[in-house]
């Protein structure tokens, strides 16, 4: 799957039993911490919180939003850190601004480093836009937009060594600069993101980073992972 990552930086570590604890504490007279040592295990806990505040559409989603998650997700072009970021509630960035860095940009100048390693461009392969146009991306026109990358990591370069900032240079690289970044989110809002992103007529890459979303997903919260895999992934049931 291209270079792209997702790696997980924190996480909540019982997540289901934060669920079922918050739900606990909607109908228990006392005070749920005081309880904790008879707290249902993780799966347990799961399997009950579904039960309760999920299935039949209940969507009971407030305890969910308790659980924290934090991603490190690299090597993914612009324009995907731009889609995901347009997702504010529940969720935050912080994202290679491109102030401070540019180093593997002039790497690549140099020759030192791949082109590809810097800038994400489609796999060659059959396309639609979204008027339904079909259209084939060829090998010889991929390799001209890497030529076309690598002239300009050569003027960013060019202007770099000229005295210009990294924030000034940084307007003359091609859009699918591949960015690194910080997310954290919620267990509700990562399903929100999954919601909006998994689905068929979502951006091709961030479908990829959706696909990587779940891994962690599934081995972070197993039970609320496999009922929102078998209720919502790529359903397009969205959220209001
Ligand atoms: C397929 C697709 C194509 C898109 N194309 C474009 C595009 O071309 N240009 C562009 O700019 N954006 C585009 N977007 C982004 C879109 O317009 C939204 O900005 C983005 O999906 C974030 O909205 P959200 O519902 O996920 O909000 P989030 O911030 O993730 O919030 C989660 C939920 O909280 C509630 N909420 C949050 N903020 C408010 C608010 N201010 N008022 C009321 N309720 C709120 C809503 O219920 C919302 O669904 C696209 C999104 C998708 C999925």
């Amino acid at each position: 799957m291209d270079r792209f990552r997702v790696e997980v930086l924190s996480a909540t570590p019982n997540p289901q039993q934060v669920i079922w604890a918050a739900m606990h504490q909607d109908y228990s007279e006392g005070f749920v911490y005081d309880d904790r040592d008879r707290f249902p295990d993780e799966r347990k806990a799961g399997e009950l919180m579904i039960k309760h505040l999920l299935k039949g559409d209940r969507g009971h989603y407030g305890p969910i939003e308790h659980p924290q998650i934090v991603f490190n997700v690299g090597y993914f072009p612009h324009s995907t850190m731009q889609q995901l970021r347009t997702h504010r509630t529940g969720i935050s960035f912080d994202v290679q601004s491109g102030r401070y860095t540019g180093e593997r940009i002039i790497a690549a100048a140099k020759g030192e480093l791949d082109v590809e390693a810097v800038f994400y461009l489609r796999p060659v392969g059959d396309y639609g836009n979204r008027q339904g146009k079909k259209y084939f991306y060829s090998p010889e026109q991929r390799q001209e937009d890497l030529d076309w990358c690598l002239a300009a990591c050569k003027r960013y370069q060019q202007r770099i060594e000229e005295g210009l900032s990294e924030e000034h240079a940084r307007g003359l690289i091609p859009f699918d600069v591949r960015q690194h970044f910080v997310m954290s989110c919620n267990a509700r809002s990562l399903m929100h993101i999954l919601d909006l992103r998994a689905k068929a007529d979502a951006q091709l890459e961030i479908q990829k980073l959706c696909d990587l979303l779940m891994v962690h997903f599934r081995a972070w919260a197993p039970e609320l992972a496999a009922w929102y895999e078998a209720s919502r992934l790529g359903k397009a049931r969205l959220s209001p």
